[in-house]
């Protein structure tokens, strides 16, 4: 019984890639610096798997940046653009992009918040394996072997890598990337035969796009490129490693009447590989990867029952090796860094160095057929009767008639046609970002950071007053991170100090862990939001953060259903718009940018995770009072498959980002049935550019075609806290213009 992962964090335990890089960046250190930083990172990586008992022992998962961007450049997928530059620059330029020249485009993981670099190829693309000899698999596969550790290189897979390929600009409407696999296999080949040559036993090739629905065609491609791979004479054994979800059988078909020696399955978040495996006859004469200890989540492991489910598998294959669900890079690194968390959360943790420990033990423990500790000392999540009790009798479902609430609102809120706003934040300066990192210091008082606070939102309504925007906002100069801020306010969650994960190059997020039954002990954003209301005669808009993306981008508990854990989420907010009514705010704003990014994988799970989604949704905004406004907020204007989820949450606005794509968007949600307030974006703020009146009218003119004036709104994109003031302010300056005008001609 043999014991391994999939791979393990990157980053550093004091994030130290993080900091080198940006020195290197920043040009306050070489490139040989850079370098030194990656090989200690890999040698500590490397050796403390080694010492924690370990049998094999991934390599090729570090990365300076992100490794579907190692694999473009192993590969030689460079588009022209960046040719002119070589080595770390070209490296750089295409994940940042340098003064002319634009980054390549970047995407989530499958369902993770780690982003990678999209590979971008085309029918001229022509792929070879850049720098021979020196390629980075077998370079790290040697300099690991020169500290005595023998490793298995893993390699993004070829089916995958072109699954998440992109055409290029201007490739025939037929082209796929899929077309081009002949090409890659070709390079995958002469690089395992390397390997081979340089002593790899294994090599591991991730192959996650199996989880995910599939066409026959692709089917056809897997098992072509799988037959070709295995049939190299002189080849390391090829382990192919699927997870973040259940392998389709078709797919795991293939792979059992394929050479590969190895399968990897994730009976974590695909629970039923079990039957699926079952279902095409098991792997009689391969080995079995099974991944029974979490690496997306930060629990510890069920001993016991990861036991029962590796014995439950042993008679369906040759060989089983106990493992990881996914790599561990979706996990901060070390819980003994922690020092702070609350008594009862600690003991039910494990990070990624915890998990390789289980992972250990569970390989002896199945090996030496020894009991394992007794894990039933971990305590369980805390439990709260009274939010239990409430949401079994709330009925949190229904608002009113949609025209009552529309007329209702025109009434208390006397908008104009194309009313103006934000979507809630302001420009971020440096003195508010050092008064919170002051105040968590305990550098300053409370009472100088509420005045430094205060003093901003003053500033930020007095701006907006002056501006003409028409529904203002307090901007937001308190959170420093839209759900961290709701978080800390909220029992059943903790925040660690060092619990670092990488979401992309070199910005990593803390996620905070909600561990037990949420609950609101107190208001949350009442005191801040009625200062700003206490300012101005215009409405302003409280800001909260959605059950979902509460969810999406947190650790969150797996002892009990994602749907439940949403809903009492959604009632802490429900008591919050109340409280925010009760202190006479009219229009509340819940952000959910996260709905589309949960979606699961497969079609089939769409509809019920789209149903509770929905459902805390409402929950949360359904005991609003019609006059109150409720609006919501996501930040892109693809939305596919949730298209009608939008109209089912009934908010009574909805803004979106909608410049980039010519405020199709708003067309598009109409056909879809959704007839309440739109704001699409106006002007895209993910640049400093300046849009100019007439642009923006252009685009509100764009908009009107699909949708009547009354229901139409006039705001940016997205929030505005990484930009700055000037231009923010010219902006805002011409959106509120726009608005004017195009009412003029509307009205006159
Ligand atoms: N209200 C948030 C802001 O303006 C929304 C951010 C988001 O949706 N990502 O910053
Ligand atoms: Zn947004």
């Amino acid at each position: 019984m043999n014991t391994t992962i999939l791979g393990y964090p990157r980053i550093g335990a004091r994030r130290e890639l993080k900091f080198a890089t940006e020195d290197y960046w920043a040009g306050r250190a070489d490139a040989d610096a850079l370098h030194r930083t990656g090989a200690e990172l890999r040698a500590d990586v490397w050796t403390s798997l080694r010492d924690a008992g370990l049998d094999a022992i991934p390599s090729n998962t570090f990365s300076f940046y992100d490794h579907m961007l190692d694999t473009s450049v192993l590969v030689d997928a460079v588009p022209e653009r960046y040719r002119k530059l070589s080595g770390l620059d070209r490296y750089f330029a295409m994940a940042r992009g340098v003064q002319d020249v634009p980054p390549l485009e970047m995407t989530k993981w499958f369902d993770t918040n780690y982003h990678y670099i999209v590979p971008e190829v085309g029918p001229g693309t022509r792929f070879r394996l850049a720098d021979g000899a020196a390629a980075k698999p077998l370079a790290e596969f040697r300099e690991a072997r020169a500290l005595g550790i023998e490793t298995r290189p893993v390699l993004v897979g070829p089916l995958t890598y072109l699954l998440l390929a992109k055409a290029e600009e201007g490739a025939p409407k037929e082209f796929r990337p899929l077309d081009l696999l002949d090409g890659l296999v070709d390079v995958y080949s002469e690089l395992l035969e390397r390997l081979a040559g340089a002593g790899a036993k294994w090599v591991q090739l991730d192959e996650p796009a199996l989880v995910a629905d599939r066409k026959e065609e692709e089917i056809a491609a897997l098992k072509r490129a799988y037959a070709r791979l295995g049939r190299l004479t002189s080849r390391p054994r090829l382990m192919v490693a699927t997870y973040f979800g259940t392998i389709g059988a078709d797919a795991l078909r293939v792979l059992a009447a394929s050479r590969v020696e190895a399968v990897g399955l994730d009976f974590v978040a695909g629970p039923s590989n079990v039957d699926v495996l079952a279902s095409v006859g098991g792997l009689p004469r391969k080995t079995l990867v099974a991944g029974v200890v979490d690496g997306r989540n930060v629990w510890r492991t069920d001993r016991r029952r990861a036991k029962a489910t590796c014995a439950s598998l042993l008679g369906l294959v040759d060989q089983l090796v106990v493992s990881t669900s996914c790599s561990l890079m979706h996990v901060p690194i070390d819980l003994d860094a922690e020092t702070a968390l609350e008594p009862g959360v600690k003991e039910r943790l494990a990070f990624a160095r915890q998990k390789v420990g289980e992972v250990v033990a569970l390989g002896r423990a199945l090996r030496e057929d020894v009991p394992l500790p007794d894990d039933a000392t971990a305590p369980p999540a805390t439990v709260n009767r009274e939010v239990r009790e409430r949401l079994e009798t709330l009925d949190g479902s229904q608002r009113g008639d949609r025209g009552a609430r529309f007329e209702a609102q025109q009434e208390a809120l006397g908008l104009p046609v194309l009313a103006t706003t934000t979507i809630g934040s302001f420009p971020q300066t440096s003195e508010i970002r050092r008064a919170r990192a002051d105040r968590r210091a305990g550098r300053i008082s409370e009472d100088v950071y509420i005045r430094v606070m205060k003093e901003e939102i003053a500033r930020v309504i007095a701006l907006q007053e002056d501006l003409g925007l028409d529904v203002l906002v307090h901007g937001e100069p308190e959170r420093n991170d839209m759900v961290q801020y709701f978080a800390e306010q909220l029992d059943g969650y903790a925040a660690t100090q060092h619990g670092w994960v990488q979401s992309y190059g070199s910005r990593y997020v803390r996620p905070p862990i909600l561990h037990g039954d949420v609950a609101r002990p107190r208001p949350m954003t009442v005191e801040w939001t009625t200062y700003a209301q206490s300012l101005t005669s215009k409405p302003v808009k409280g800001m909260l953060t959605g059950p979902v993306t509460m969810l999406a981008w947190s650790f969150v508990r797996d002892d009990q259903p994602l749907a439940d854990t949403a809903r009492q989420v959604a009632l802490a907010l429900r008591d919050e718009i109340a409280d925010l009514e009760a202190a006479g705010i009219r229009v509340v704003q819940v952000d959910e940018p996260a709905l589309r990014e949960l979606l699961p994988l497969r079609d089939a799970d769409r509809p019920a995770y789209l149903d509770w989604a929905v459902g805390a949704f409402r929950l949360a905004t359904s005991g609003a009072a019609d006059t109150t406004q409720i609006h919501t907020h996501m930040c892109y204007s693809e939305f596919g498959e949730i298209i009608g989820a939008i109209g089912a949450l009934d908010a009574d606005v909805t803004s979106v980002e909608a410049a980039r794509s010519r405020m199709e968007l708003v067309g598009d949600l109409r056909a879809a049935g959704y007839a309440n307030g739109i704001g699409p974006g106006v002007y895209d703020i993910h640049s400093p550019r300046v849009p100019a009146t007439e642009e923006i009218e252009e685009n509100l003119r764009r908009a009107l075609l699909a949708v009547e004036p009354g229901r139409l709104w006039v705001n940016p994109d997205c929030g505005l806290k990484t930009r700055a003031y000037p231009e923010t302010e010219a902006s805002l300056r011409n959106l509120v213009a726009a608005a004017r005008r195009v009412r003029a001609e509307l009205t006159g």
